[in-house]
């Protein structure tokens, strides 16, 4: 029998290369993993993690305005960049920690450096190889910035984590998660913000009631959104920047936020020299266990760019961990995924859009309502609900629940799990809301 140096070698410690490695170890596999940059991944160091820190901090100042209506007094509010960042930074080292001491504690071989695969069996970090059984890449994303002139002026989601003070303007491009959500950050900390986007509406993928609802709602609270354009040319203009877009808007701004979508890291460690194939995005092709074209080698989380959100990544590396190491195959369940963008206002979908129900059903019934929140009868705020379900009428189960609002996240979260057993809209009719709430208004949602 071949001796290998590790039975299981993971690249990247990620959301997804760190559970497979923990998991994996804890099933008495001899583990190692390579990490290149922070432990934790994306999502502990630049992305879900502190992008909801800064949700909370920008959302306390509509918190301020509100607070005022229900009879507090406050000297004016200040805000402080540095010292958020400092405290956000702070905190990632905590979970830096707690992540690295987990793997070691479960007999995990943590390596520093950028791992090279070698062969079917081999991985190289810097001049020292490894052999492993098995190779599983959960290597992720980076940001992608479309060829524009001016390219080198712009910053990715990276760098917002760690700017050196907050922009007065900002421009950010793009009409998916990370840029409304972004675009909320910024207008929440008080930053001048212009959200551009070349389509007609935001969040492609989206119930059409959601995308209306949220770009009326962000427009509401003072961000300006720019549809149907793009940005052609930027410029240095002093300590500020000139953009110029293709509707001949011409704007300066002091920092310019690319989110126009995230490549899979698929190139330049080894992968094209052993043969692994990937798809025309670059993505690596596995198949329904996680197995690339190459038998000992497994890919996983974004670098496959299936569902990038780190519950799926985390989803499918224990997924492959049961299957390869507890012969226990508990494939995941790609449907009625819930996912929520923490924009401002919140959204939070599961299961079908009204469009995609249309498709599939012949006979779709769409229960609606539209509120205005308890809390600001005396807030004075002019916040709004949508809340959506999707029914098929001849078997009145609910296909899908969409909510734009405040705290619409941990709202559908426990939607989610009546969705996925297959609730009807009668089931949700005779349960008993919690009252007084929003999240009552699912359970006596009228027709439209
Ligand atoms: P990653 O977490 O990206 O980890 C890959 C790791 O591999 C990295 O640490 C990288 O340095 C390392 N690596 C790459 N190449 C090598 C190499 N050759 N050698 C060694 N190491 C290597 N998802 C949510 O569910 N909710 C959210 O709220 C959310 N917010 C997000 C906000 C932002 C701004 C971004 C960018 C993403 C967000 N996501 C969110 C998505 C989520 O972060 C990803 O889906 C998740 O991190 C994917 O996990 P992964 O393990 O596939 O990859
Ligand atoms: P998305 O794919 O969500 O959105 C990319 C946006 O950029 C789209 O609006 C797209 O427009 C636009 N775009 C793409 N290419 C260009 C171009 N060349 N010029 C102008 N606009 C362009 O990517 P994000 O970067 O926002 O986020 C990456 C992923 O990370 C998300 O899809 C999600 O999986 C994950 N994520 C999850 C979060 C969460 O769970 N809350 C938060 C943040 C990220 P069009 O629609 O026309 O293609």
């Amino acid at each position: 029998m071949t001796h290998y140096d590790y039975d299981l070698f993971v690249i990247g410690a990620g959301s997804g290369g760190v559970r497979a490695a923990n998991m994996a170890a804890g099933l008495g596999v001899n583990v190692a993993i390579a990490e290149q940059r922070h432990i934790g991944g994306t999502c502990v160091n630049v992305g879900c993690v502190p992008k909801k820190l800064l949700v909370y901090a920008a959302q306390f100042q509509e918190q301020f305005q509100a607070a005022e209506g229900f009879g507090w007094t406050l000297e004016p509010p200040s805000f402080d960049w540095t010292s958020l960042i400092v405290s956000k930074n702070q905190e990632i080292k905590r979970l830096q920690a707690i992540y690295r001491s987990r793997l070691q504690q479960s007999g995990v071989r943590v390596i520093t450096g950028r791992a090279k695969v070698l062969d079917a069996h081999t991985v190289a970090v810097d001049t020292v190889q490894y052999t492993a059984e098995r190779i599983v890449v959960a290597t992720g994303g980076w940001p992608s910035v479309p060829n524009i002139p001016g390219k080198q002026h712009v910053v990715t989601s990276d760098d917002m984590f760690f700017l050196e003070q907050l922009p007065k303007r900002i421009i950010i491009v793009g009409g998916g998660y990370i840029a409304v959500e972004f675009a909320g950050i910024l207008h929440g900390l008080g930053v001048d913000t212009t959200l551009c986007h070349r389509g007609d509406k935001l969040l492609r993928g989206f119930d059409e009631d959601v995308r209306d609802f949220l770009a009326v709602n962000m427009a509401r609270k003072g961000i300006s959104i720019l549809f149907n354009t793009d940005i052609e040319a930027i410029e240095r203009a002093d300590d500020a920047f000139a953009v110029r877009l293709f509707d001949g808007t011409k704007m300066t701004v002091d920092l310019v936020l690319y989110a126009t979508g995230r490549t899979p890291n698929s190139t330049g460690f080894g992968l094209e020299a052993v043969g692994i194939e990937l798809d025309g995005d670059g993505a690596i092709k596995v198949n329904d266990d996680y197995q690339t074209n190459v038998p000992s080698i497994y890919a996983l989380g974004d670098v496959t760019n299936r569902v990038n959100l780190t519950p799926v990544a985390i989803a499918e590396s224990m997924a492959l961990v049961n299957n390869l190491y507890a012969k226990q195959p508990r494939p995941v369940d790609y449907d009625n995924i819930p996912t929520a963008v923490f924009s401002q206002p919140n959204i939070a979908s599961v299961g079908l859009t009204e469009a995609q129900a249309r498709e599939q059903y012949p006979d779709i019934d769409i229960y609606q309502t539209r509120f205005t929140p308890m809390k600001s009868a005396l807030s004075g705020q002019d916040e709004k609900t949508l809340m959506k379900m999707i029914v098929v009428r001849s078997t009145d189960r609910v296909v899908g629940l969409h909510m734009v609002g405040p705290d619409a996240p941990e709202i559908i979260q426990g939607m989610a799990v009546a969705v996925r057993a297959g609730a009807t809209k009668a089931l949700f009719d005779s349960t008993i809301g919690i009252h007084p709430t929003a999240a009552e208004e699912f359970v006596s949602l009228p027709l439209i």
